[in-house]
């Protein structure tokens, strides 16, 4: 069964020509994908959408099976899908443990949700070390695995993320993104990667979809994408 599928999906601003235009993605359970194009081709705003804070022209988004189109962005979370957004956001003024704890307020027993954050320290060895850090003072690295964390905590079934490398040292990226892998490898997480880092992108994600001006201009397993050179000129730009 697809955990989270989009049929001809249309997407615009204002009364603009379609920024996302019919979009068709499968995306089976468990899966990582990964979302290409070059800037502008449409990644965030079919992000936002699938997340609910962007209305969509027409089309239907699919949850495992229920159709979340209409839906407002609070049902999304509670129906399992979590968009860690562009830019890092954590709380600056909290420290790192803060933060977390906040991610799993909804936990009601104190218990489960100290549980719930070592978990997360485990996930993150450089979070541990940094739990009394304020978030102001964090490297972009930190942030970055601190949103990620936040997110996880809610523990969602489908977790949306738009370019988490966005301005990371390759080192961090390579960490950021192998945790990623081995969460959705161990849980049955299924991920949705936009990225621009495509080498990135298409090292840790089992599929790649590449997109320009809103459309899919291919779908191929990511070992195959990779080995694309002229797909990867033609769309991706290098
Ligand atoms: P990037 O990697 O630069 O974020 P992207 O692939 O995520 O690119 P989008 O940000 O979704 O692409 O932008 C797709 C198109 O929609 C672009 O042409 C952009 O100018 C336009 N767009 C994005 N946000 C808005 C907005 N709030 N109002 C009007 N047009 C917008």
């Amino acid at each position: 069964m697809s955990a989270l599928s989009c049929q001809e999906l249309t997407v615009g601003y204002g009364d603009g020509a379609p920024v996302v235009d019919r979009f068709d993605l499968d995306v089976e359970e468990g899966a990582v994908v990964a979302l290409l194009g070059a800037n502008g081709a449409g990644k965030t705003t079919l992000l936002r959408t699938l997340a609910g804070l962007q209305p969509v022209r027409g089309g239907r988004v699919l949850l495992h099976d229920r159709d979340l189109a209409k839906a407002a962005a609070e049902d999304r979370v509670r129906a399992g899908l979590a968009l860690v957004p562009e830019g890092r956001s954590v709380v600056v003024e909290l420290t790192v443990d803060e933060n977390l704890r906040l991610g799993g307020l909804w936990r009601h027993r104190p218990r489960a949700r100290r549980a719930a954050v070592e978990e997360m320290y485990a996930l993150f060895p450089p979070l541990e070390r940094r739990r009394a850090a304020a978030g102001h003072t964090l490297s972009g690295g930190e942030r970055q695995m601190l949103a990620l964390a936040r997110a996880l905590l809610a523990r969602p079934r489908v977790l949306l993320l738009d370019e988490p490398s966005l301005g990371l040292a390759p080192q961090v990226t390579a960490q950021l993104l192998g945790v990623l892998r081995d969460t959705a490898a161990r849980t049955g997480l299924t991920v949705l990667l936009a990225e621009q880092n495509v080498t990135g992108a298409l090292s840790v994600a089992h599929r790649g979809v590449v997109l320009s001006l809103g459309a899919v201009v291919a779908d191929r397993p990511a070992a195959e994408l990779a080995a694309d050179p002229a797909l990867r000129h033609a769309y991706l730009g290098f």
